[in-house]
């Protein structure tokens, strides 16, 4: 079998290393071609020599002398390639066979959607991507036959227990629900007063798994579940009213489908994002992953529980711009991205979060989005709303 050449944007961060993690296992399988990192430029510098890749692309142009120095230190050939620009260029290469979208944000959204323009398998992680701009991806998708394959959990674990025919509809396959798991994030049981007090140290120690802070965060809010459903529906082509969450703490169940006839199917395992990483390159093969055997005597019990929209609005508000469709998502992400970082900063506190997205929804004026520049604009504009907001507050 020829290897796959797999393309990893954002290969420094959380599932970047995962991702290494199991190519690594199969070196038989694939072949790196290139990897990217934002501002880590040793790590990069690292995985590119351990790895053998072609090309080293540092995002933040600033840093490529700092790249090229350590790769020299290695005795490493990789060809650095600087600015968001060179993201686009190396999806696009013919070497590369595989994307896995890894980059946190909006900033990924451009390379994620060049690779189903280029009509490479991608492996999407960076699900802001889809929810600011999932009617593009469905396009691009449509019109240039790629596999969009998820590793976000959830979105993988419905992957694989919906029938293959879903694309033509959940309603023709007997789907009634989509039903996305939720850990509740470390402060499920935590109540308004502790919430307030929440520093960005705590909010970033998540139960069961181990991200990027920003991801960490948005567990916490629940906004990464609200993330999530808007993700769902352009993944999955589902109504609004098709998607529900439910709060399940040990994450061991990572999603479920529910049909007509009263089945639902779900898909288990140890909360580790090399099972989804795996699922994602080999589909629909399976591969060994490094992966911890679930053994369910060992954990006794599953809980489930109705999410607090009360104590989370984050969730209520996706559910609400799910609706609005439109620049909605868009506006609700941006607000969010600016929300987050400014309460890592600590110039907001936890609970503003919410406060902010909601707010900046309310001042943004609703749009319809046809393309690109539609979206990017409406981000730009979303963005500066939600940094105004912020300022505010301090
Ligand atoms: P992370 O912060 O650990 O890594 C982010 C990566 O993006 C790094 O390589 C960083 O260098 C790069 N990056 C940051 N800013 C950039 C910019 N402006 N331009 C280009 N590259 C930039 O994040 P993560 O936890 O690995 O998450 C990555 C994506 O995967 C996110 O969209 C997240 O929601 C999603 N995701 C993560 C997990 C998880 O377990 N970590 C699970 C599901 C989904
Ligand atoms: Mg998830």
């Amino acid at each position: 079998m020829d290897r796959l050449g797999v393309t990893v944007l954002g290969s420094t961060g959380s599932i970047g290393r995962n991702t290494l993690d199991v190519l690594g296992r199969h070196p038989d399988r694939y072949h790196v071609v290139a990897l990217s990192g934002h501002g880590n430029a040793s790590l990069l510098a690292e995985q590119c020599d351990h790895h053998d890749v072609r090309y080293a692309v540092i995002s933040d142009a600033t840093k490529a002398g700092e790249l090229q120095s350590a790769l020299d230190a290695l005795g490493c050939q990789a060809e650095v390639l600087a600015g968001s620009e060179a993201l686009s260029e190396v999806v696009g290469l013919d070497e590369t066979d595989i994307v896995m979208a890894a980059i946190v944000g909006a900033a990924g959204l451009e390379p994620t959607l060049r690779a189903v323009q280029a009509g490479k398998r991608l492996l999407l992680a960076n699900k802001e991507s889809m929810v600011i701009a999932g009617e593009l991806f469905r396009k691009a998708a449509a019109d240039h036959g790629t596999t969009i394959i998820p590793v976000d959990s959830e979105h993988n674990a419905l992957f694989q227990v919906l029938p293959h025919n879903f694309e033509a509809g959940l309603e023709n396959a007997g789907v009634e629900q989509l039903i996305l798991t939720a850990s509740g994030g470390p402060f499920l049981h935590s109540d308004r007063k502790e919430l307030e007090a929440i520093t960005p140290e705590q909010a970033c120690k998540h139960p069961n798994w181990s991200m990027g802070r920003k991801i960490s965060v948005d567990s916490a809010t629940l906004m990464n579940k609200g993330l999530e459903v808007i993700e769902a529906r352009w993944l999955f082509n589902a109504r609004p009213g098709q998607i529900s969450v439910i709060v399940h703490p040990q994450s061991i169940i990572h999603s479920m489908v529910s049909y007509r006839d009263g089945s639902v199917l779900a898909q288990l395992g140890v909360p580790d994002m090399r099972t989804p990483i795996a699922c994602a390159l080999a589909w629909p093969q399976r591969i060994e992953a490094g992966v911890k055997r679930l053994n369910l005597s060992e954990i006794h019990q599953l809980e489930f529980y109705q999410p607090d929209i009360e104590r989370f609005p984050a969730l209520g508000l996706a559910f609400d711009v799910l609706e609005s469709g439109g620049n909605a998502p868009v506006i609700f992400n941006a607000a969010n991205e600016i929300a987050v970082e400014a309460f890592l900063g600590e110039r907001i506190g936890f609970l503003q979060i919410p406060s902010v997205v909601s707010a900046t929804l309310d001042k943004c004026e609703a749009g319809m989005i046809d393309s690109l520049d539609e979206v990017l604009e409406f981000d730009r504009l979303a963005r500066n709303t939600a940094t105004r907001i912020v300022e505010a507050l301090i």
